[in-house]
Protein backbone atom coordinates (compact mmCIF):
# COMPACT_ATOMS: atom_id res chain seq x y z
CA UNK A 1 0.00 0.00 0.00
CA UNK A 2 1.78 3.44 -1.17
CA UNK A 3 1.75 6.47 0.74
CA UNK A 4 0.14 8.03 -2.36
CA UNK A 5 -2.96 5.85 -2.04
CA UNK A 6 -2.83 6.81 0.98
CA UNK A 7 -2.86 10.81 0.60
CA UNK A 8 -5.07 10.65 -2.79
CA UNK A 9 -7.77 8.61 -0.40
CA UNK A 10 -7.59 11.21 2.42
CA UNK A 11 -7.55 14.52 -0.04
CA UNK A 12 -11.12 12.80 -1.66
CA UNK A 13 -12.56 11.99 1.76
CA UNK A 14 -11.69 15.85 3.07
CA UNK A 15 -13.19 17.13 -0.36
CA UNK A 16 -16.03 14.80 -0.62
CA UNK A 17 -17.37 14.50 3.22
CA UNK A 18 -16.04 17.34 5.39
CA UNK A 19 -14.52 20.66 3.60
CA UNK A 20 -18.08 20.96 2.16
CA UNK A 21 -21.57 20.82 3.04
CA UNK A 22 -21.56 17.06 2.87
CA UNK A 23 -23.06 16.32 5.93
CA UNK A 24 -25.57 18.88 6.51
CA UNK A 25 -27.19 18.03 2.84
CA UNK A 26 -26.95 14.31 3.65
CA UNK A 27 -29.46 14.57 6.79
CA UNK A 28 -31.13 16.70 4.95
CA UNK A 29 -31.98 15.06 2.05
CA UNK A 30 -32.89 11.82 4.48
CA UNK A 31 -35.99 14.19 5.64
CA UNK A 32 -36.80 15.66 2.20
CA UNK A 33 -37.35 12.36 0.51
CA UNK A 34 -40.43 12.03 2.28
CA UNK A 35 -41.98 15.76 1.99
CA UNK A 36 -45.08 16.08 -0.61
CA UNK A 37 -45.45 17.28 -3.61
CA UNK A 38 -46.29 20.56 -2.96
CA UNK A 39 -43.52 21.06 -0.43
CA UNK A 40 -40.96 19.90 -2.28
CA UNK A 41 -42.05 22.50 -4.88
CA UNK A 42 -42.06 25.05 -2.23
CA UNK A 43 -37.74 24.05 -1.67
CA UNK A 44 -37.57 24.13 -5.56
CA UNK A 45 -38.80 27.62 -5.82
CA UNK A 46 -36.48 28.47 -3.24
CA UNK A 47 -33.47 27.06 -4.52
CA UNK A 48 -34.28 28.56 -7.98
CA UNK A 49 -34.90 32.01 -6.79
CA UNK A 50 -31.41 31.66 -5.10
CA UNK A 51 -29.77 30.29 -7.73
CA UNK A 52 -31.22 33.24 -10.27
CA UNK A 53 -30.91 36.05 -8.01
CA UNK A 54 -26.73 34.31 -7.93
CA UNK A 55 -26.59 34.54 -11.72
CA UNK A 56 -27.91 37.76 -12.09
CA UNK A 57 -25.02 39.37 -9.32
CA UNK A 58 -22.02 37.41 -10.66
CA UNK A 59 -22.42 35.85 -13.58
CA UNK A 60 -21.76 38.25 -16.63
CA UNK A 61 -23.51 36.19 -19.44
CA UNK A 62 -26.94 35.92 -17.29
CA UNK A 63 -26.42 39.44 -16.25
CA UNK A 64 -26.50 40.23 -19.96
CA UNK A 65 -28.92 38.03 -20.88
CA UNK A 66 -31.01 38.82 -17.96
CA UNK A 67 -31.31 42.65 -18.37
CA UNK A 68 -31.95 42.01 -22.62
CA UNK A 69 -35.27 39.75 -21.49
CA UNK A 70 -36.13 42.09 -19.09
CA UNK A 71 -35.72 39.36 -15.65
CA UNK A 72 -35.11 40.54 -13.19
CA UNK A 73 -34.15 38.17 -10.15
CA UNK A 74 -37.78 39.72 -8.66
CA UNK A 75 -39.78 38.52 -10.97
CA UNK A 76 -39.58 34.59 -10.96
CA UNK A 77 -42.45 34.11 -8.41
CA UNK A 78 -43.02 30.70 -9.46
CA UNK A 79 -41.34 27.74 -10.77
CA UNK A 80 -43.27 28.36 -14.28
CA UNK A 81 -41.29 31.93 -14.36
CA UNK A 82 -38.34 29.39 -15.20
CA UNK A 83 -39.90 29.88 -18.92
CA UNK A 84 -38.63 33.11 -19.14
CA UNK A 85 -35.36 32.13 -20.14
CA UNK A 86 -33.80 30.56 -22.98
CA UNK A 87 -33.19 26.83 -23.73
CA UNK A 88 -29.38 26.59 -24.15
CA UNK A 89 -27.20 23.82 -24.76
CA UNK A 90 -23.48 23.11 -25.19
CA UNK A 91 -22.74 25.01 -28.45
CA UNK A 92 -23.91 28.41 -26.90
CA UNK A 93 -22.30 27.71 -23.33
CA UNK A 94 -19.07 26.91 -25.36
CA UNK A 95 -19.70 30.30 -27.19
CA UNK A 96 -20.39 32.24 -23.95
CA UNK A 97 -17.12 31.17 -22.76
CA UNK A 98 -15.43 32.74 -19.31
CA UNK A 99 -18.38 35.48 -19.31
CA UNK A 100 -20.70 31.83 -17.93
CA UNK A 101 -18.33 31.71 -15.38
CA UNK A 102 -19.21 33.34 -11.46
CA UNK A 103 -16.65 36.11 -10.27
CA UNK A 104 -17.67 35.69 -7.29
CA UNK A 105 -15.24 32.89 -6.74
CA UNK A 106 -11.36 33.08 -7.91
CA UNK A 107 -10.39 31.02 -10.23
CA UNK A 108 -8.14 28.94 -8.39
CA UNK A 109 -10.45 27.97 -5.98
CA UNK A 110 -12.64 25.92 -8.66
CA UNK A 111 -12.44 22.47 -9.70
CA UNK A 112 -12.04 21.86 -13.46
CA UNK A 113 -14.30 18.69 -14.65
CA UNK A 114 -14.68 17.66 -18.19
CA UNK A 115 -17.98 16.15 -19.48
CA UNK A 116 -18.08 14.01 -22.11
CA UNK A 117 -17.50 14.14 -25.34
CA UNK A 118 -19.94 11.58 -26.89
CA UNK A 119 -21.34 13.98 -29.16
CA UNK A 120 -18.13 15.23 -30.29
CA UNK A 121 -17.51 18.37 -28.18
CA UNK A 122 -15.84 17.91 -24.67
CA UNK A 123 -16.61 20.57 -22.66
CA UNK A 124 -14.36 21.85 -19.40
CA UNK A 125 -16.79 22.75 -16.10
CA UNK A 126 -15.85 24.73 -13.47
CA UNK A 127 -17.32 23.24 -10.05
CA UNK A 128 -17.21 25.03 -6.75
CA UNK A 129 -15.44 22.93 -3.82
CA UNK A 130 -18.51 23.21 -1.60
CA UNK A 131 -20.59 21.46 -4.58
CA UNK A 132 -18.57 18.31 -4.36
CA UNK A 133 -19.08 17.29 -1.09
CA UNK A 134 -23.56 18.43 -1.76
CA UNK A 135 -23.12 15.75 -4.85
CA UNK A 136 -21.44 13.34 -2.90
CA UNK A 137 -24.30 14.12 -0.58
CA UNK A 138 -27.05 13.21 -3.35
CA UNK A 139 -25.20 9.69 -4.57
CA UNK A 140 -24.81 8.93 -1.18
CA UNK A 141 -28.39 9.17 -0.69
CA UNK A 142 -28.98 6.99 -3.23
CA UNK A 143 -26.94 4.40 -1.84
CA UNK A 144 -28.64 4.35 1.10
CA UNK A 145 -31.65 2.96 -1.07
CA UNK A 146 -29.41 -0.01 -2.20
CA UNK A 147 -28.46 -0.42 1.14
CA UNK A 148 -25.04 0.42 0.81
CA UNK A 149 -23.37 1.88 4.12
CA UNK A 150 -20.82 4.41 4.49
CA UNK A 151 -17.84 2.98 5.04
CA UNK A 152 -18.53 -0.35 2.64
CA UNK A 153 -15.54 -0.76 0.08
CA UNK A 154 -16.95 -0.65 -3.50
CA UNK A 155 -15.42 -1.28 -6.67
CA UNK A 156 -15.65 1.37 -9.69
CA UNK A 157 -15.00 1.29 -13.64
CA UNK A 158 -15.66 4.25 -15.19
CA UNK A 159 -13.64 7.35 -16.22
CA UNK A 160 -11.01 7.75 -14.01
CA UNK A 161 -7.75 6.97 -16.05
CA UNK A 162 -5.61 4.17 -13.94
CA UNK A 163 -3.63 3.67 -16.50
CA UNK A 164 -2.85 5.81 -19.91
CA UNK A 165 -5.50 4.07 -22.72
CA UNK A 166 -3.21 2.95 -24.84
CA UNK A 167 -1.45 1.04 -22.79
CA UNK A 168 -1.15 -2.25 -22.62
CA UNK A 169 1.03 -3.80 -20.15
CA UNK A 170 0.48 -1.45 -17.19
CA UNK A 171 -1.19 -1.81 -14.05
CA UNK A 172 -5.40 -2.02 -14.58
CA UNK A 173 -6.22 -0.90 -10.65
CA UNK A 174 -5.91 1.17 -7.97
CA UNK A 175 -6.57 0.52 -4.45
CA UNK A 176 -8.30 3.78 -2.37
CA UNK A 177 -7.38 2.04 1.43
CA UNK A 178 -8.79 5.69 2.86
CA UNK A 179 -12.11 5.72 0.77
CA UNK A 180 -11.78 1.90 0.84
CA UNK A 181 -12.61 2.02 -3.14
CA UNK A 182 -10.50 -0.33 -5.74
CA UNK A 183 -10.93 1.29 -9.25
CA UNK A 184 -10.64 -0.95 -12.31
CA UNK A 185 -9.90 0.90 -16.07
CA UNK A 186 -12.90 0.95 -17.73
CA UNK A 187 -10.10 1.70 -20.57
CA UNK A 188 -9.37 -1.78 -20.51
CA UNK A 189 -12.17 -3.91 -19.60
CA UNK A 190 -11.89 -7.08 -22.70
CA UNK A 191 -12.54 -10.46 -22.46
CA UNK A 192 -8.77 -11.01 -21.38
CA UNK A 193 -8.73 -8.28 -18.64
CA UNK A 194 -12.60 -9.17 -17.07
CA UNK A 195 -11.61 -12.10 -15.26
CA UNK A 196 -8.33 -10.70 -13.62
CA UNK A 197 -10.76 -7.88 -12.14
CA UNK A 198 -13.33 -9.97 -11.20
CA UNK A 199 -10.58 -11.90 -9.15
CA UNK A 200 -9.40 -8.39 -7.61
CA UNK A 201 -13.05 -7.55 -6.11
CA UNK A 202 -13.26 -11.22 -5.00
CA UNK A 203 -9.70 -10.83 -3.47
CA UNK A 204 -10.65 -7.48 -1.69
CA UNK A 205 -14.11 -8.92 -0.41
CA UNK A 206 -16.13 -6.07 -2.24
CA UNK A 207 -19.70 -6.61 -2.87
CA UNK A 208 -20.37 -3.35 -4.55
CA UNK A 209 -19.45 -2.52 -8.25
CA UNK A 210 -20.70 1.11 -9.59
CA UNK A 211 -19.86 1.79 -12.97
CA UNK A 212 -20.27 2.03 -17.07
CA UNK A 213 -22.88 -1.38 -17.46
CA UNK A 214 -20.88 -1.48 -20.72
CA UNK A 215 -17.73 -2.56 -18.35
CA UNK A 216 -19.78 -4.55 -16.08
CA UNK A 217 -21.67 -6.54 -18.61
CA UNK A 218 -18.13 -7.68 -20.41
CA UNK A 219 -17.32 -8.44 -16.55
CA UNK A 220 -20.36 -10.44 -16.22
CA UNK A 221 -20.30 -11.91 -19.39
CA UNK A 222 -16.93 -13.27 -18.73
CA UNK A 223 -17.50 -14.84 -15.87
CA UNK A 224 -20.32 -16.94 -17.12
CA UNK A 225 -18.26 -18.32 -19.70
CA UNK A 226 -15.58 -19.38 -17.46
CA UNK A 227 -17.67 -20.62 -14.77
CA UNK A 228 -15.84 -18.07 -12.53
CA UNK A 229 -18.33 -17.34 -9.51
CA UNK A 230 -18.41 -13.54 -7.84
CA UNK A 231 -20.76 -13.24 -5.31
CA UNK A 232 -22.03 -9.38 -5.25
CA UNK A 233 -25.04 -7.52 -3.44
CA UNK A 234 -25.32 -4.44 -5.22
CA UNK A 235 -24.44 -2.99 -8.72
CA UNK A 236 -24.74 0.68 -9.39
CA UNK A 237 -24.64 1.73 -13.17
CA UNK A 238 -24.10 4.86 -14.54
CA UNK A 239 -23.21 7.31 -17.09
CA UNK A 240 -24.65 4.77 -20.34
CA UNK A 241 -27.76 3.32 -20.68
CA UNK A 242 -28.62 0.19 -19.53
CA UNK A 243 -30.23 -2.57 -22.04
CA UNK A 244 -32.76 -5.09 -20.61
CA UNK A 245 -30.06 -7.67 -21.43
CA UNK A 246 -27.02 -6.39 -19.98
CA UNK A 247 -29.28 -6.14 -16.96
CA UNK A 248 -30.47 -9.97 -17.02
CA UNK A 249 -26.88 -10.98 -17.15
CA UNK A 250 -25.41 -8.97 -14.85
CA UNK A 251 -28.01 -10.09 -12.49
CA UNK A 252 -27.76 -13.74 -13.16
CA UNK A 253 -23.63 -13.34 -13.65
CA UNK A 254 -23.47 -11.46 -10.15
CA UNK A 255 -26.93 -12.63 -8.04
CA UNK A 256 -26.96 -8.77 -7.43
CA UNK A 257 -29.73 -5.57 -7.35
CA UNK A 258 -28.81 -3.43 -9.89
CA UNK A 259 -29.64 0.35 -9.17
CA UNK A 260 -29.53 2.78 -12.22
CA UNK A 261 -28.38 6.68 -11.79
CA UNK A 262 -28.42 9.00 -14.55
CA UNK A 263 -26.37 12.21 -14.03
CA UNK A 264 -24.28 15.06 -15.89
CA UNK A 265 -21.02 16.54 -15.62
CA UNK A 266 -22.54 19.93 -16.24
CA UNK A 267 -24.28 19.00 -12.57
CA UNK A 268 -28.11 20.08 -13.97
CA UNK A 269 -29.67 16.84 -13.44
CA UNK A 270 -30.34 13.47 -11.33
CA UNK A 271 -32.03 10.70 -12.24
CA UNK A 272 -31.47 7.62 -9.42
CA UNK A 273 -33.82 4.80 -9.62
CA UNK A 274 -34.95 3.45 -5.97
CA UNK A 275 -35.47 0.28 -4.26
CA UNK A 276 -38.93 -0.42 -6.29
CA UNK A 277 -37.29 0.00 -9.18
CA UNK A 278 -38.57 3.81 -10.26
CA UNK A 279 -36.48 5.71 -12.23
CA UNK A 280 -36.86 9.24 -10.35
CA UNK A 281 -36.19 13.10 -11.39
CA UNK A 282 -34.28 14.36 -8.20
CA UNK A 283 -36.13 17.60 -7.26
CA UNK A 284 -34.10 18.85 -4.69
CA UNK A 285 -30.75 18.39 -7.44
CA UNK A 286 -32.30 21.21 -9.99
CA UNK A 287 -35.83 21.99 -11.81
CA UNK A 288 -35.97 19.46 -14.89
CA UNK A 289 -37.97 19.66 -17.44
CA UNK A 290 -39.70 17.41 -20.06
CA UNK A 291 -39.74 18.95 -23.61
CA UNK A 292 -41.88 16.58 -25.28
CA UNK A 293 -39.90 15.63 -28.50
CA UNK A 294 -41.79 16.09 -32.16
CA UNK A 295 -42.20 13.61 -34.48
CA UNK A 296 -41.51 10.52 -32.22
CA UNK A 297 -43.65 8.17 -30.67
CA UNK A 298 -43.87 6.59 -27.53
CA UNK A 299 -44.12 9.78 -24.97
CA UNK A 300 -40.13 10.89 -25.47
CA UNK A 301 -38.87 14.11 -24.15
CA UNK A 302 -35.97 16.17 -24.25
CA UNK A 303 -34.31 16.31 -20.55
CA UNK A 304 -34.04 20.26 -19.93
CA UNK A 305 -32.58 21.22 -16.83
CA UNK A 306 -31.39 24.02 -14.22
CA UNK A 307 -28.97 22.63 -11.95
CA UNK A 308 -29.10 23.99 -8.14
CA UNK A 309 -25.91 23.45 -6.24
CA UNK A 310 -22.82 24.45 -8.86
CA UNK A 311 -22.81 28.01 -8.42
CA UNK A 312 -19.31 28.33 -10.15
CA UNK A 313 -21.35 27.86 -13.96
CA UNK A 314 -24.30 28.06 -12.84
CA UNK A 315 -26.83 26.78 -16.31
CA UNK A 316 -30.16 27.64 -16.63
CA UNK A 317 -32.57 25.07 -18.64
CA UNK A 318 -29.88 23.30 -20.11
CA UNK A 319 -30.06 20.49 -22.94
CA UNK A 320 -28.01 18.30 -23.07
CA UNK A 321 -29.45 16.30 -25.77
CA UNK A 322 -30.59 13.22 -23.42
CA UNK A 323 -33.90 12.33 -24.60
CA UNK A 324 -36.57 9.67 -21.82
CA UNK A 325 -39.44 8.16 -22.25
CA UNK A 326 -42.04 9.91 -19.69
CA UNK A 327 -44.59 8.31 -17.43
CA UNK A 328 -47.35 9.37 -15.70
CA UNK A 329 -47.48 6.67 -12.78
CA UNK A 330 -46.17 7.34 -9.16
CA UNK A 331 -43.81 4.74 -7.06
CA UNK A 332 -44.57 3.09 -4.36
CA UNK A 333 -41.95 3.70 -2.64
CA UNK A 334 -43.54 6.74 -0.97
CA UNK A 335 -41.24 9.53 -2.53
CA UNK A 336 -43.65 12.06 -4.26
CA UNK A 337 -40.63 12.51 -6.88
CA UNK A 338 -41.21 12.75 -10.81
CA UNK A 339 -40.89 9.44 -12.39
CA UNK A 340 -39.74 8.40 -15.97
CA UNK A 341 -40.08 4.97 -17.77
CA UNK A 342 -36.72 4.97 -18.86
CA UNK A 343 -33.16 6.74 -20.28
CA UNK A 344 -33.44 6.43 -23.66
CA UNK A 345 -29.51 8.06 -23.87
CA UNK A 346 -28.49 10.94 -26.42
CA UNK A 347 -30.69 11.93 -28.88
CA UNK A 348 -28.24 10.66 -31.62
CA UNK A 349 -28.55 7.34 -30.68
CA UNK A 350 -30.92 6.69 -32.78
CA UNK A 351 -31.39 4.23 -36.61
CA UNK A 352 -33.31 5.74 -38.95
CA UNK A 353 -33.97 4.10 -42.45
CA UNK A 354 -35.38 5.70 -45.82
CA UNK A 355 -38.25 4.79 -45.27
CA UNK A 356 -38.48 6.98 -42.17
CA UNK A 357 -38.35 4.32 -39.56
CA UNK A 358 -36.89 5.43 -35.97
CA UNK A 359 -35.14 2.77 -33.55
CA UNK A 360 -33.41 3.40 -30.20
CA UNK A 361 -31.27 1.38 -28.49
CA UNK A 362 -33.38 -0.91 -26.91
CA UNK A 363 -35.09 -2.33 -30.18
CA UNK A 364 -31.60 -2.22 -32.02
CA UNK A 365 -30.12 -4.15 -29.19
CA UNK A 366 -32.75 -6.69 -28.70
CA UNK A 367 -32.76 -7.57 -32.56
CA UNK A 368 -29.11 -8.72 -31.65
CA UNK A 369 -29.27 -10.40 -27.93
CA UNK A 370 -32.97 -11.71 -27.49
CA UNK A 371 -34.87 -12.15 -30.74
CA UNK A 372 -31.76 -13.39 -32.47
CA UNK A 373 -30.89 -16.08 -29.12
CA UNK A 374 -27.52 -14.27 -29.62
CA UNK A 375 -25.81 -14.41 -26.06
CA UNK A 376 -22.30 -14.53 -27.11
CA UNK A 377 -21.05 -11.23 -28.02
CA UNK A 378 -19.24 -8.72 -25.17
CA UNK A 379 -19.39 -5.61 -27.29
CA UNK A 380 -21.74 -4.10 -29.99
CA UNK A 381 -21.87 -0.49 -31.75
CA UNK A 382 -24.71 0.53 -34.63
CA UNK A 383 -23.06 2.62 -36.64
CA UNK A 384 -25.25 4.62 -39.41
CA UNK A 385 -22.98 5.77 -41.94
CA UNK A 386 -25.37 6.44 -44.70
CA UNK A 387 -29.49 6.56 -44.18
CA UNK A 388 -29.29 2.76 -45.92
CA UNK A 389 -26.82 1.63 -44.54
CA UNK A 390 -25.22 0.25 -40.71
CA UNK A 391 -22.21 -1.69 -39.96
CA UNK A 392 -22.50 -3.68 -36.85
CA UNK A 393 -19.08 -4.08 -34.78
CA UNK A 394 -19.19 -6.87 -32.46
CA UNK A 395 -16.74 -7.88 -30.21
CA UNK A 396 -17.40 -11.96 -29.74
CA UNK A 397 -16.77 -14.10 -26.88
CA UNK A 398 -15.32 -16.93 -25.96
CA UNK A 399 -18.35 -19.42 -26.49
CA UNK A 400 -19.11 -17.50 -30.22
CA UNK A 401 -19.59 -19.53 -33.42
CA UNK A 402 -20.72 -19.11 -36.42
CA UNK A 403 -23.95 -19.95 -35.61
CA UNK A 404 -24.48 -16.95 -33.79
CA UNK A 405 -23.13 -14.80 -36.36
CA UNK A 406 -26.02 -16.44 -39.04
CA UNK A 407 -28.52 -15.58 -35.90
CA UNK A 408 -27.95 -12.40 -35.93
CA UNK A 409 -27.26 -11.67 -39.97
CA UNK A 410 -31.13 -13.48 -39.51
CA UNK A 411 -33.06 -11.53 -37.24
CA UNK A 412 -31.93 -8.28 -38.67
CA UNK A 413 -32.97 -9.16 -41.75
CA UNK A 414 -36.09 -10.37 -40.47
CA UNK A 415 -36.24 -6.77 -37.96
CA UNK A 416 -34.79 -4.17 -39.29
CA UNK A 417 -36.37 -1.80 -41.62
CA UNK A 418 -36.04 -3.65 -44.99
CA UNK A 419 -34.34 -0.56 -47.13
CA UNK A 420 -31.89 -0.51 -44.46
CA UNK A 421 -28.19 -2.79 -45.54
CA UNK A 422 -26.98 -4.50 -42.86
CA UNK A 423 -23.27 -5.85 -42.56
CA UNK A 424 -21.37 -7.14 -40.04
CA UNK A 425 -17.68 -6.55 -39.08
CA UNK A 426 -15.77 -8.25 -35.83
CA UNK A 427 -13.48 -5.84 -33.99
CA UNK A 428 -11.16 -6.15 -31.61
CA UNK A 429 -13.06 -3.55 -29.18
CA UNK A 430 -15.90 -1.01 -30.20
CA UNK A 431 -14.90 2.31 -29.87
CA UNK A 432 -14.98 4.69 -26.88
CA UNK A 433 -15.77 7.96 -26.12
CA UNK A 434 -12.99 10.54 -24.89
CA UNK A 435 -14.32 9.29 -21.21
CA UNK A 436 -14.13 5.87 -21.76
CA UNK A 437 -17.93 5.54 -22.65
CA UNK A 438 -19.86 3.36 -25.14
CA UNK A 439 -22.20 4.68 -27.25
CA UNK A 440 -24.21 1.53 -28.55
CA UNK A 441 -25.54 3.55 -31.72
CA UNK A 442 -23.54 6.04 -33.47
CA UNK A 443 -25.49 7.90 -36.25
CA UNK A 444 -23.42 10.17 -38.41
CA UNK A 445 -26.00 11.15 -40.75
CA UNK A 446 -27.99 14.10 -39.56
CA UNK A 447 -31.57 13.62 -38.67
ZN1 LIG B 1 -39.64 4.99 -5.90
Amino acid sequence: MSIRAIANGAAHLLVKRYTGPFWLHKRWLNKTQWLSYSELQIIQLKLLRKLVRHCYNSVPYYRRSMDELGISPESIRTLKDIEKFPIINKKEVLKAGDSIISTKYPRWALRKGRTGGSTGTPMIVYRTLFSLGTEHAFARRQWDWAGVGMREKSAWIFQRVVAPPEKKDARLYDYDPVMRELTLSAYHCSADTALDYARLIQEHGIKVVVGYPSAIYTMAKTCINSGFKLDLRVVISTWEAMTEPMRQTISDAFGCKIFDFYGSGERVVAIHKCERGSYHIVPEYGLTELIPMDGCEGGHYRVVSTGFWNKAMPLIRYDMGDVVAGSDESCSCGRNFPVVKSIIGKEGDIIQSPSGVQLGVTAVVQILYTIGGTNNILETQFIQDALDHITIEYVPGRKFTEDDLANMRNSAARFLPRDLKVDFEQVEAVKRTPMGKIRPIVSQIAR
